[in-house]
């Protein structure tokens, strides 16, 4: 019951007041319980305004960031998407209220065992976590209407952009190690046009072997 309530605290005060508008958004973080997805330890901390430790030097990133990356995909309930840098399942678990199916890649097996798991826990089938080197995409669910990275890379990964429908959108992290820009972009004419939503700082994407 307490953190029901703080659910709901943090969609009103860290989301909607700080700008977050699409309805659908709000309501799939009003939804999804975070505590499921964050180490036992932590659960009381679930709703906290900020990242939180996962294990293997992982973070479950800070709910306003989740909030601002799949706000920014525009999404209807339709789509197809691909979440690279599952971490947690956290983010997957709230694209999975917004589109019709959710690929999510990461490159960390005990992770991904735990994302599974969380994700089944609270009944969610439209999500596929996949053990794979993000960089790469998923070319067996593409083309994708939308996909969000949840790790920061130097440069966008060409893979994604092939694996982008035109008119699709892309989020990522663009920068090093110690900050970066949040990219919104959309596919057109098979170039990236891309905007600048916030400064942020996300784990680096690493190179799989
Ligand atoms: N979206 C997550 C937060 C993830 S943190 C959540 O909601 O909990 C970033 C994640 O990206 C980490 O789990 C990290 O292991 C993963 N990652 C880093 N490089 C990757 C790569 N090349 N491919 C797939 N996943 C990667």
């Amino acid at each position: 019951m307490q953190l029901e309530k703080e659910r709901a605290n943090m969609v009103e005060y860290q989301l909607r007041r700080r700008g977050i508008r699409d309805a659908r958004v709000l309501a799939a973080m009003g939804e999804v319980p975070r505590e499921v997805f964050v180490p036992e330890s932590l659960r009381r901390e679930a709703y906290a305004d900020g990242a939180l430790p996962l294990s293997h030097g992982q973070t479950i990133s800070q709910p306003l960031m989740v909030a601002m990356s799949v706000e920014a995909l525009q999404l209807e309930g339709d789509e197809t998407v691909l979440e690279v840098g599952a971490g947690s399942g956290y983010q997957a678990a709230v694209l999975s209220k917004l589109a019709k199916k959710v690929y999510a890649v990461e490159i960390i097996p005990d992770l991904v065992t735990n994302a599974r798991r969380a994700l089944d826990s609270i009944g969610i089938d439209n999500v596929e976590v996949i053990c794979a080197d993000g960089r790469k995409g998923w070319p067996a669910g593409a083309p994708y209407d939308g996909i969000v990275v949840a790790a920061a890379a130097e440069d966008v990964p060409e893979a994604l952009v092939e694996q982008l429908k035109e008119g699709g959108r892309l989020v990522i992290p663009v920068g090093g190690r110690w900050g970066q820009s949040l990219q919104a972009s959309r596919k057109v004419k098979g170039k990236l046009e891309a905007e600048e939503l916030c400064r942020c700082v996300f784990v680096p994407l690493v190179h799989g072997s």
